[in-house]
Parts: C-alpha cells; sequence; structure tokens
C-alpha cells in the first residue's frame, strides 16, 4: 500500500464513522482546506455534496471535475458571497445550492443574474447570524430575512427558497451551550416561517465538525463538516 491508498482509507472511514452519526440528514463535505486528490477520494466513498465557501475555488474544483466526465457532484457554496461574483458563482457546472444569501441587495442581484445559471433550480439557504459575532455574515434582522423570503417566494424564478443556514458561535467560552442556543433558535424561526408563509419542509443547515452533533439535536438537514474528515 501507498500513502496515497492509505489516505483514501482514512477518509472512507471517517465519511463512514459521521454518516453512522447522522441518520438521515445529508452530510456536505467541505473542501476549503482540501485538493482535488481528496475530494477525488470522498467521492470514490460515494460522496456526493460538496461545499467551499470561496467563489474562485468553487470555480476550479468543479470544473476539475466538470473536465473528468464527474456530474454526479452536488457543490454547495457555503462561504460569504459578493455581488460581483455572482455571475461566476451562477456559471458553475453542477451548482446545487448557496447556503449563505445574507441580504436582499444579494438575492436581487441573484435574481437578476439567474440565467447564467444551466440548471433547472437552484436550491438557496437564507444564512442567518445567530451568533451577532460581528465578523459573521447573515441577516441580523428577522424583518429583512421575511422581506427577502417574500421577494424569493413572489419571483417566477430558478432560485428555490429552500431553508435556513447558520454558522454557531466560534469566538466563546461556551462552546456548547451557546450551540445549543444557536440552533434551539434556528429550529423555532424555520417552524414560524413553515407557519407564516405555509410552507412545509424547510431545511436547516447547521452544523460543523465541532458541533454537528448538537446542531442534529435541532433536526440540522445538512451538516457541513471539513476538519473531521480531511484533516
Ligand atoms: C469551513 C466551514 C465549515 C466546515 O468547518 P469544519 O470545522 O472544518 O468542519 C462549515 N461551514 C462553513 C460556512 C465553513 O466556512
Amino acid at each position: 500500500m501507498n500513502s496515497s491508498d492509505d489516505r483514501q482509507l482514512l477518509i472512507f472511514d471517517r465519511l463512514k464513522n459521521i454518516r453512522k452519526e447522522i441518520g438521515d440528514a445529508s452530510l456536505i463535505a467541505v473542501t476549503k482546506y482540501s485538493g482535488v486528490e481528496d475530494i477525488y477520494f470522498a467521492h470514490q466513498g460515494l460522496q456526493i455534496d460538496f461545499g467551499e465557501n470561496r467563489v474562485q475555488d468553487l470555480k476550479e474544483k468543479a470544473q476539475y471535475f466538470h473536465d473528468k466526465n464527474i456530474h454526479d457532484i452536488r457543490w454547495h457554496m457555503i462561504g460569504h458571497l459578493q455581488s460581483n461574483k455572482v455571475k461566476d458563482l451562477l456559471r458553475i457546472p453542477n451548482l446545487y445550492a448557496i447556503h449563505s444569501v445574507d441580504s436582499i441587495k444579494l438575492l436581487e442581484e441573484l435574481l437578476k443574474r439567474e440565467d447564467e445559471f444551466e440548471g433547472f433550480d437552484l436550491k438557496i439557504f437564507f444564512q442567518v447570524n445567530t451568533s451577532h459575532e460581528e465578523e459573521k455574515s447573515g441577516f441580523e434582522s428577522i424583518e429583512e430575512l421575511k422581506a427577502a423570503i417574500a421577494l424569493l417566494l413572489s419571483s417566477n424564478t430558478k432560485l428555490k427558497f429552500y431553508g435556513l443556514m447558520t454558522i454557531g458561535t466560534v469566538r466563546t467560552e461556551e462552546p456548547e451551550k451557546e450551540a445549543h442556543r444557536c440552533f434551539k433558535e434556528m429550529l423555532e424561526l424555520k417552524r414560524s416561517i413553515e407557519t407564516e408563509y405555509n410552507l412545509t419542509g424547510l431545511k436547516l443547515s447547521m452544523g460543523m465538525s465541532s458541533d454537528f452533533k448538537i446542531a442534529l439535536q435541532y433536526e440540522s438537514d445538512f451538516i457541513r463538516v471539513g476538519t473531521s474528515i480531511f484533516k
């Protein structure tokens, strides 16, 4: 066995262990610290959902697999998105979802440019800043979030309101307690939005390597894990 085989087995093993813990939730393998070889190994381990937080990296990695005729990958944009990168993002092959729509202005830009997107529907998560940490993106005000939801629901578009995303508090003395607070708030928010807009099946995207087990207690549908798979 060479070291590349070892690496592949390690990734298989980690994927298997995480999947065992998450039941029906979906695992997004976050590849922001990983090269295409690791992504390829994970894909060989039957992983199809991958997440990136920079448009340029996502573009390069998605293009690499597209050129290799691997089309059963679903790319998730999970990082802060600037309006001037929207066009590039929408053109990326096999783009599946954007988890980080964090303002009405960004939503308007996406709606304006949606023809760049070749697929049938693009899943949109609104990011909510439950941690209220300043450097974090996400809607701060529920009013603005609701205005964005209303705009998306009333638009005739390929962009589909799919769910809500959050990142747990990073800088805290009590990470577990904070994670419980953030994720509980999200579950309650999801339920109240479903009721208000008469929707069912909205998804929650929450939980990373350090806190996904807590996120699952609050019905997370998509956990985004990088370090625990690839480090
Ligand atoms: C990096 C990142 C993750 C994964 O974090 P890990 O701690 O490496 O599991 C999840 N979500 C977002 C938005 C990220 O930027």
